[in-house]
């Protein structure tokens, strides 16, 4: 196995970082300081050291995680708690997240140390589908659906969204779905709104633009005010896991995803 692989997946970095971690002459082969990323190395018998201590070869880790609102989706912040808050009983130097959920947005996130797993859930061109549940403030007729199926503009720069799929569950008055909505925060909706339309459902894409079902469902009149990823590609959130709980995912589950 390549000696920047072995790190890579030894929770020591992410690949491109250990390759400068090895070039800078921090990673000792057997003793003796090694500053070529390439080299092949058998990860049974070498003794591999960086920063002095022994690495032990940990392989790749994927985890599912269900991410509750208040977190930011970064490794740290100046400000706010984050998503790597919950993994303090566990090595995540070289383990990443994959993609983002917003700070409001809860539910399924992954994390992992494989690269190339990232890439191949995260490009466009994959296009692998993710679910999010809503809750909104208005209404959804026949043409806006029409129009999130076909792809809609979003944002200032008018981007053009592929097509989406989009579910309606439930929509009716504020007044009356309130207590179905079980949203911890409303502070966003005050008592003049009680006669407002509210809707929930589940919007599909396959792109992962910044804030993006927010956006979309705002380019057809609809105010997000819960966010929920309950799935990537053919894997669900599963839902034993509480807010910030997180766990290995099996190796069908991995398969499950693409
Ligand atoms: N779309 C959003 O608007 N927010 C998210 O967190 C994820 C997708």
């Amino acid at each position: 196995m390549r000696l920047d692989k072995f790190l890579s997946e030894s929770s020591v970095g992410r690949r491109k970082n250990v390759r400068n971690y090895i070039k800078e002459g921090m990673v000792k082969v057997n003793g003796e300081v090694i500053i070529e990323p390439a080299i092949e190395i058998n990860e049974k018998s070498d003794v591999i050291e960086y920063l002095g201590k022994v690495v032990v070869y940990t392989g790749k880790v994927y985890y599912m995680f269900n991410k509750p609102a208040g977190y930011i989706t970064a490794r740290r912040d100046k400000v706010n708690k984050t998503v790597f808050d919950f993994f303090d009983d566990v090595n995540m130097n070289g383990v990443f997240h994959v993609g983002r959920l917003d700070k409001d947005t809860e539910g399924l996130l992954l994390f992992t140390n494989d690269g190339e797993f990232e890439h191949k859930l995260m490009y466009p061109e994959k296009h692998v589908e993710k679910t999010y549940f809503f809750w909104a403030l208005g209404s959804l007729d026949e043409e806006d659906r029409k129009q999130l199926e076909q792809g809609i503009y979003i944002g200032k720069g008018q981007i053009l969204t592929k097509p989406a799929k989009i579910e309606v569950q439930k929509c009716g008055m504020y007044k009356e779905l309130k207590n179905e909505m079980s949203i911890e925060n409303l502070s966003n909706i005050d008592s003049n709104q009680y006669n407002q339309p509210v809707i929930s459902g589940y919007l599909t894409i396959s792109e992962g633009r910044k804030h993006q079902v927010k956006r979309m469902l705002k380019a057809v009149g609809c105010y997000v005010v819960y966010l929920k990823r309950v799935s990537i590609g053919g894997l669900r959130l599963d839902e034993s896991l509480e807010k910030g709980q997180y766990r290995l995912l099996t190796d069908v589950e991995i398969k499950k995803l693409f």
